[in-house]
């Protein structure tokens, strides 16, 4: 039986349900897993040796960390290394100058490939989808993820602090990764382009009832996107109320589709929709169109009613620190925030948060950066915008924000 150890060194300070997912599928091959929480619990180091090595990369707050474990290990021991999730692919070349391969689809697609590696049955080079030094293999045949988490393999969620929410002990479960839309700053595009991998309803069902039985009564979908399906993530909330009971929801869409849904959100609302976290980015239509998020700042404001009146909370996200900003709108967005009442409900690092021009971002090939002065700091790409009053109110807000939690629009980015 060939020893795997999957390495997680960051998935939002969750309990790492991509990982738990990715070990499931290769103990199902027939692999002897381990999973190590790299982030939240480093110590003790598991123990090899290992005959293949994965390690998950899906957040930018993971991609220093996960270099650097990767960097180590690969000193450390002789079996193959393999990087995952939408981070390792937007940075295949560094992590192909420490790593052996970079998978560019999800590693539960490819679980049976993964094992017969391990067990010495399939060189790398033929492996399915990954990327190597020397080539790439075509990734497989879509299915859908059918897998139950392995959350044995790692620590109890009761022992991490952002799974104790305000709604009581949090499951994060998940009915797709991806998202079919394509805003340009975003991560998940830069990764996805537009590509969805769903979950059958079974396995997210049968891993929320599992969590039920660790005490979880509120379960957030950490799906970058609730509706990628329109039917699988509801059907899941039907099925979970069915069998563990009374329990409440959160999840996080777009404005459009806050707009869009009515009836779908009326229906989970009756199931224990709670919150809905959306990124409403900033209130200006320039801004809007540069993000290519297909909304006006009329619909942000309808958005905002439209939950109101269908009875859930809606968690706002904002980016206002961008290079296409103006100084005197800057000024005038805490006046936005409190004529809606969102001012209540919002992060306050939401005032300071700055455009993240990842490697690999969308926006660095469009046309709005042609006169934006940038400098290249490896993982990402520094910007200055062009007036020094904007500069300045970041710094004073930057230093006004510092420990005060924080923000983002998923866990996905
Ligand atoms: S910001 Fe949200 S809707 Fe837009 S591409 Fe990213 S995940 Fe999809």
């Amino acid at each position: 039986m060939p020893r795997i150890l999957v390495v997680s060194p960051y998935e939002a300070e969750l309990q790492p349900l991509v990982s738990a997912c990715v070990a499931a599928a290769l103990r199902d091959e027939g692999a002897d897993v381990t999973g190590w929480d790299y982030h939240q619990f480093p110590d003790p180091e598991p123990v090899g040796p290992f005959d293949l090595i994965l390690v998950s990369v899906g957040q930018y707050e993971g991609l220093e960390r996960g270099l650097s474990i990767v960097g180590r290990l690969a000193v450390d021991s002789d079996a193959p290394i393999v990087v995952f999730g939408q981070y390792a692919q937007l940075n295949r070349r560094d992590f192909l100058r420490i790593a052996d391969a970079v998978a560019i689809d999800e590693p539960e697609r490819i679980a049976g490939d993964l094992v017969a590696l391990a067990a010495g049955r399939l060189p790398l080079n033929e492996v399915a989808a990954l990327v190597t030094r020397t080539g790439m293999r075509p990734k497989p045949p879509r299915k859908r993820i059918s897998v139950v988490p392995a959350r044995d393999l790692f620590p109890s969620l009761v022992h991490y602090p952002a799974h104790h929410s305000p709604y009581g002990l949090m499951g994060n479960i998940e009915a797709s990764r991806g998202c079919h839309h394509k805003c340009t700053y975003c991560s998940v595009y830069g990764a996805y382009d537009g590509q969805i991998a769903p979950y059958e309803v079974d396995a997210v069902v049968a891993d929320a009832v599992a969590l039920a039985d660790e005490g979880v009564r509120h379960f957030c979908f950490i799906d970058a996107e609730f509706f990628n399906s329109r039917t699988i993530g509801i059907r899941a909330a039907e099925r979970i109320v069915a069998e563990v009971g009374p329990c409440t929801f959160e999840m996080t869409t777009r404005v459009d589709h806050i707009l869009d849904y009515t009836s779908e959100l009326e229906h989970l609302v009756s199931l224990g929709l709670r919150q809905v976290t959306s990124a409403l980015e900033f209130p200006s239509d320039r801004i809007l169109r540069i993000f290519d998020k297909n909304i006006t700042v009329t619909d942000m404001k309808a958005c905002i009613r439209q939950a109101r009146a269908l009875g859930f909370e809606l968690k706002p996200t904002f980016i206002p620190f961008t290079p296409w900003i103006e100084y005197d709108e800057l000024l005038g967005f805490e006046d936005f925030l409190d004529e809606t009442d969102l001012a209540r409900v919002t992060d306050p690092t939401a005032l300071q948060t700055r455009l993240l021009l990842f490697k690999g971002s969308p926006l660095l090939a469009s046309p709005w950066m042609a006169d934006v002065e940038t400098i290249d700091r490896g993982f990402y790409v520094d910007w200055r915008h062009a007036d020094p009053r904007v500069e300045n109110l970041w710094a004073e807000r930057r230093a006004s924000a510092e420990g005060a939690g924080k923000g983002r629009c998923c866990i996905k980015c």
